[in-house]
């Protein structure tokens, strides 16, 4: 059973069937899934949601297939932790972490938009799977292409993080390394598409992608007992994460499943990749593609396809935007883990140096709740921090090397 009328241009609104297409032939505009609302009225209930499996599947009605799923069973539905160490810190009483830097299998909130991808990728009887990344999407496609017995092509830029990298390698795709960056891969991805019958997640099949997003603002509005937070901060990279979980929490307004939204959602960016946050703080009306140079190198992306849409999402909501600083990211990834036992990558750092400066801009006031978007793992982006940890004490196996280096440092 399926609630998917159809894709639907969002520039122009004309219609397409549901196949493995992504832009509008008329006006070139980025295709979108459309649903039968009036009917997934009587479907979407929150009794049934909170019956459903401990996964992003459990808001399948409201996910792009036809059938049932085939991949992705134990992604999604990652803890909502209250903050409150961190909170105090930062001076708000009412802060959560959506953390998906424990999203299975592979840390990131890419395991969500994968789920959803390959699932509509067998239904519309591919073979083969590819995607261009910024190191976690190849992650994700790797070990789900893997675990459905897909064939996969993973395109990369050339100076990505090693357990990037690895952790794509150790599934066995083939990983193609583009000597250029994510812009650079993604446009070639785009010249490969047009000519090989593969489902690139982020190309050709991008519509039912990007629905995977909506989930995680799905589980904030559930986890947070069918409501939305005051405030969200959330990184940006294409700006499809964002857009989405804007998108997510309308469609629960519409069903009936929450209030009104009345939810802010703040961009967050890295200082030397932000053209989203950019046109946001400077509200300008065109987007200026950038040469990324960040140590957040998920959120790389210097021409982002869902640039505009982010604006809007960010705007209807009455938001605002925010960039960091290499060393801001830095220190963003070290106070949530001395304070909450978190350990986030760069992307992570940045939503929390983000939020740190909104709430210290008052932009985010002390008593209205606030979910920061914690999407992927410190452990793929070691070299960032590598330098700024505190160091470890070496001393010989002795209780008296024990007493001098350790104790007597320590007790004053
Ligand atoms: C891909 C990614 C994002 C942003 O995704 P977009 O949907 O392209 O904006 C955020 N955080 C992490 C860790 C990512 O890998
Ligand atoms: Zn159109």
């Amino acid at each position: 059973m399926t609630y998917v009328k159809g894709l639907k241009c969002r520039e122009c609104g004309r219609t397409y069937p549901a196949e493995a297409i992504h832009v509008c032939e008329f006006c070139f505009g980025p295709l979108e899934v459309n649903y039968d609302y009036e009917a997934l009225k009587k479907v979407a209930t929150r009794e049934r949601i909170e019956t459903g499996p401990k996964s992003l599947w459990r808001y399948r009605e409201l996910l792009p297939i036809d059938g049932e799923p085939t991949v992705g069973f134990h992604s999604g539905f990652t803890p909502l932790v209250r903050a409150d160490r961190l909170g105090s810190e930062l001076g708000v009483n009412e802060l959560y972490l959506k953390d998906d830097s424990v999203c299975h299998p592979t840390w990131s909130f890419k395991d969500r938009v994968v789920a959803v991808a390959l699932s509509k990728a067998r239904e519309l009887g591919f073979h083969t799977v590819a995607c261009a990344s910024t190191g976690n999407l190849a992650n994700a496609v790797s070990a789900h292409g893997a675990r459905a017995g897909f064939q996969r092509y993973i395109f990369i830029p050339n100076d990505l993080e090693q357990a990037k990298i690895l952790g794509t390698l150790v599934y066995a795709p083939k990983l193609i390394v583009v000597r250029g960056n994510y812009d650079d891969v993604n446009r070639l991805c785009g010249e490969i598409a047009g000519k090989y019958r593969w489902a690139f997640v982020n190309v050709n099949i991008r519509p039912y992608y990007a629905e995977g997003s909506k989930t995680f603002g799905f589980e904030i509005a559930e986890q947070m007992g069918w409501r939305t937070p005051d405030h969200l901060v959330c990184c940006a990279a294409s700006g499809s994460l964002l857009t989405k979980i804007w998108k997510g929490f309308k469609e629960f307004e519409m069903l009936g499943l929450i209030d009104r939204v009345k939810t802010r959602v703040h961009c967050a960016q890295p200082e030397g990749c932000s053209p989203i946050s950019e046109m946001i703080m400077t509200d300008s009306d065109t987007l200026k593609p950038v040469k990324p140079k960040t140590i957040a190198k998920s959120l790389a992306i210097g021409n982002p396809a869902d640039g505009y849409y982010a604006r809007d999402a960010v705007k209807a909501s009455g938001g605002s935007a925010e960039i960091a600083s290499d060393q801001e990211i830095r220190d963003g990834i070290q106070l949530l883990a001395k304070t909450e036992g978190i350990f986030t990558e760069t992307a992570g750092g940045v939503t929390v140096a983000v939020a740190k400066k909104l709430i210290e801009k008052g932009v985010i006031p002390k008593d209205e709740s606030l979910v920061i978007a914690i999407t992927g793992n410190g452990l793929k982006t070691q070299d960032a921090i590598q330098d700024s940890v505190v160091s470890p004490i070496e001393i010989e196996p002795q209780l008296k090397s024990f007493e001098e280096r350790v104790w007597a440092n320590c007790k004053t």
